[in-house]
């Protein structure tokens, strides 16, 4: 599938300086200096509907304050009540959505996983069939 080629392409470009610790488009979008469709929102995460949809519901959630969480993989222990929120906040997306009964929680975490925003986000995907395995 072209799309997968050039997304692995672009990881591995940037691979070795994928995660500098320098603002993202995320920060832009919580700022609210561009815009994004917000599905939900309180005073720890966004919700907003990712730009290029996978699926017929497909929302990132992330972090207000990154507080370091560029990625999964740099999660500390004080991280620890912002990703329960995160995951909670996935459920309240998912009923909001009408989705509940059925939806996927994806983060992908360093270039092997494709992250091309280096701000940590869940991806919430549904409203058609998942597959498994994922890509
Ligand atoms: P990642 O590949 O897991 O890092 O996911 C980043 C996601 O952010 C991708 O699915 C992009 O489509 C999405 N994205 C990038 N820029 C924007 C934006 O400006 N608005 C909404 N989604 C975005």
């Amino acid at each position: 599938v072209k799309a997968t080629n050039d997304e692995e392409a672009a990881a591995r470009v940037t691979a070795v300086d994928a995660d500098t610790g320098a603002p993202t488009i995320f920060d832009k979008i919580i700022a609210k200096e561009i815009p994004s469709s917000i599905v939900y929102e309180d005073d720890k995460v966004l919700a907003f509907r990712d730009i290029s949809s996978q699926a017929p519901v497909h929302v990132l959630i992330i972090p207000k304050f990154r507080d370091g969480l560029t990625q999964l993989g740099k999660a500390e222990q004080r991280h620890g009540e912002v990703l329960g929120h995160l995951l909670y906040a996935a459920k309240l997306v998912a009923e909001k959505e009408g989705i509940v009964d059925g939806f996927r929680v994806v983060i992908n975490s360093g270039p092997s996983a494709c992250q091309s925003v280096y701000h940590l986000h869940l991806h919430v995907l549904g409203g058609r069939q998942m597959k498994w395995p994922p890509g």
